[in-house]
């Protein structure tokens, strides 16, 4: 399918490139590696009338490993943090949750801050960020901002940008010594979104007892988030039989899955379970 016309410009400042979307009025869209607005726009889904593509932008691809925090440009593409050894050995999870992440052909040109900013609720990292505390640096007309990662989602392929606004870059705070984590979804091809995904990880307390529980869920709602009443269950307990038990059983009513063509609500509920309790038996062996 052709795509529809539009306008094209390349910037070469993020300055630059906010006034551009300023001026569009809400007819302008920043372009990363189009995998996912190219086909949109040739379904006719979105009809953009300026492509602002940050491309040329300088800095926004850049992976800065600090003594505290991990940041991430928006322009980083999957393929840079999947390659990054660095990055691999301080937040493992990021690798394991970008192997999820389409194709290699995908792969190569799909971005960091494409992929928050589009906002699928069945895409890895929205879930990865919001499980992982992580802070979202946004550049505008007029000005910078950094918001925790749950506050970027709002909805189905929403967020709280606005038209003018970009993302720059996510900053992951470092991991301490010991964490335990896993990542589990179930996809009905390699490389196809996700019917339902979990992630979880916890910081192990002086008597080996579930301290810091994070759990998050993708493709299960109207977009990524954190399961606190399962945390709860989690935290303060020995990870033994029952209270994984619990942990499960938490889960699946604190989930709100609507149903589609590939799973109905139900469906998705049970997998939430099945996910997680496999997700945590796995966090006991790492
Ligand atoms: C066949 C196929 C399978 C896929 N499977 C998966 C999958 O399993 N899991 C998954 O997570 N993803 C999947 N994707 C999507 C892929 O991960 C894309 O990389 C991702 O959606 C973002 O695309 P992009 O970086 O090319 O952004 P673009 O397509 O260029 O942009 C996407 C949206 O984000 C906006 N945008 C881009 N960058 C910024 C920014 N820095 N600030 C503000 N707005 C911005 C654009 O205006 C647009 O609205 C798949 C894509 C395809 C084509």
């Amino acid at each position: 399918m052709k795509l529809p016309p539009f306008d094209y410009v390349s910037p070469t400042s993020l300055a630059e490139a906010t006034r551009l979307l300023a001026a569009g009025n809400g007819d302008a869209r920043a372009l990363a590696g189009g995998q996912s607005l190219l086909p949109a726009m040739a379904f006719r889904v979105a009809t953009p009338g300026t492509l602002v593509d940050l491309g040329r932008v300088p800095g926004l691809d850049k992976i800065e490993m600090g003594v505290e925090e991990i940041r991430i440009g928006a322009m980083a593409r999957w393929r840079d943090i999947e390659a990054c050894d660095e990055l691999g050995a301080a937040l493992p999870l990021l690798r394991e949750a970008v192997s999820h992440v389409a194709h290699a052909q995908i792969r190569n040109r799909g971005t960091l801050g494409g992929s928050l900013a589009h906002a699928d609720p069945a895409a890895e990292f929205p879930a990865v960020v919001v499980t992982c505390d992580a802070l979202i640096e946004i550049a505008g007309a007029s000005g910078t901002r950094a918001i925790p990662a749950a506050a970027l989602f709002v909805g189905a392929l929403e967020t709280s940008l606005s038209h003018d606004e970009i993302i720059v870059a996510v900053r992951f705070p470092r991991w301490p010594a010991g964490r335990r984590w896993a990542f589990r979804e179930f996809a009905r091809r390699g490389g196809d979104f996700a019917l339902a995904g979990v992630i979880a990880t916890w910081d192990p307390d002086a008597h080996g007892r579930v301290a810091n529980a994070h759990v998050g869920v993708f493709g299960t709602g109207d977009r990524a988030r954190r399961l606190p009443k399962t945390e709860a269950a989690l935290n303060g307990s020995l990870l033994d039989e029952l209270t994984i038990l619990s942990a499960t059983e938490t889960a699946m009513t604190e989930v709100d899955p609507t149903g589609d063509v590939h799973g109905d609500a139900d469906y998705r509920r049970s997998l939430v379970g099945v996910l997680l309790e496999r997700a945590l038996c796995e966090t006991l062996s790492g």
